[in-house]
């Protein structure tokens, strides 16, 4: 299939209120990422204005963090029809990238620093807690090396290489896992809780993190896996994404595991440090 003919539509959630820390860069790069391969990619908003149909109309997914008043406002929205669209979309594998606030929303439950549980989607097994506004915050450089079996599997395919993501994390709730799998484990930064060394969960293709940063133009194959997972589940066949010039990605991920002194197993360095000068 010829790729002007390829479509991919990438559905933002509340972009005015779940946008922190930059995560918006996460819609932007997926949209350029597609654009510059010749697809046709355009973004939509998933807000109050939006339908359930609007919903399922999109083939990505995107949800960037929020503070914890602007959780509430999303989750009095986000209900009936629209709450069981989402449900939908992410149990029949559409690809997703959730930021912080939104895998919060996703789970069971969030009880922030102050008032009243806000009921979550029940799609992830999880919960978060926020311990209060004594509590230092999770703040700092994150580095996680992928566990998630399937997810691990397919980037290390897409890249040969075995994944590590680079972000940024700023959090005051502490989220514990049920029976849902762990993204992966923290190298370096908190991670989920802090305590037990997760960071983030994977379920069907939906990818839940704590990284802001925002976490895909540090990480643009995970972007690409979104957008190859997309037009695969889209299009019933399998397609070949073209490479990009990641060289500046690289080098930005590159200097930020030099700061924070984290030596990746050798084959990850040489592969990161063979296309940082490859272009
Ligand atoms: N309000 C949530 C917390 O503090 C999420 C913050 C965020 O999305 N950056 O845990």
């Amino acid at each position: 299939m010829s790729s002007e003919n390829l479509e991919l539509t990438i559905g933002w959630l509340y972009p005015k209120l779940m946008s922190t820390y930059g995560d918006r860069g996460n819609v932007i790069t997926i949209e350029r990422r597609a654009l510059w391969r010749g697809y046709n990619a355009r973004v939509i908003a998933i807000d109050q204005k939006a339908t359930a149909a609007d919903i399922k109309s999109v083939d990505i997914i995107v949800g960037g963090g929020a503070q914890d008043r602007q959780q509430e406002i999303v989750m009095r929205d986000l209900q009936g029809a629209k709450a069981d669209a989402m449900g939908e979309k992410i149990e029949n594998g559409t690809p997703g990238v959730f930021t912080c606030g939104s895998p919060q929303l996703l789970g069971k439950y969030y009880e922030p620093a102050l008032g009243q549980r806000i009921q979550g989607l029940g799609i992830l097994d999880l919960v978060s807690v926020h311990p209060g506004e004594n509590t230092k915050r999770c703040i700092g450089n994150l580095v996680v090396e992928v566990t998630a079996p399937r997810l691990e599997e397919e980037l290390q395919a897409m890249t040969g290489t075995k994944p590590y993501l680079v972000g940024f994390e700023n959090h005051g709730g502490r989220t514990q896992l049920g029976k849902v799998e762990a993204l992966g484990r923290v190298v370096y930064g908190l991670g989920n809780n802090g305590e037990d060394g997760t960071e983030g969960a994977f379920y069907q293709n939906a990818i839940a993190t704590y990284s802001h940063g925002p976490l895909l133009p540090k990480n643009p194959f995970v972007a690409d896996w979104l957008i190859q997972t997309a037009l695969r589940l889209k299009y019933q066949e399998a397609i070949t994404l073209s490479a990009l010039d990641d060289n500046l990605a690289l080098q930005a991920r590159g200097a930020m595991l030099k700061r924070l002194k984290v030596t990746l197993p050798t084959t990850t360095a040489q592969v990161e440090k063979k296309l940082e000068w490859q272009g």
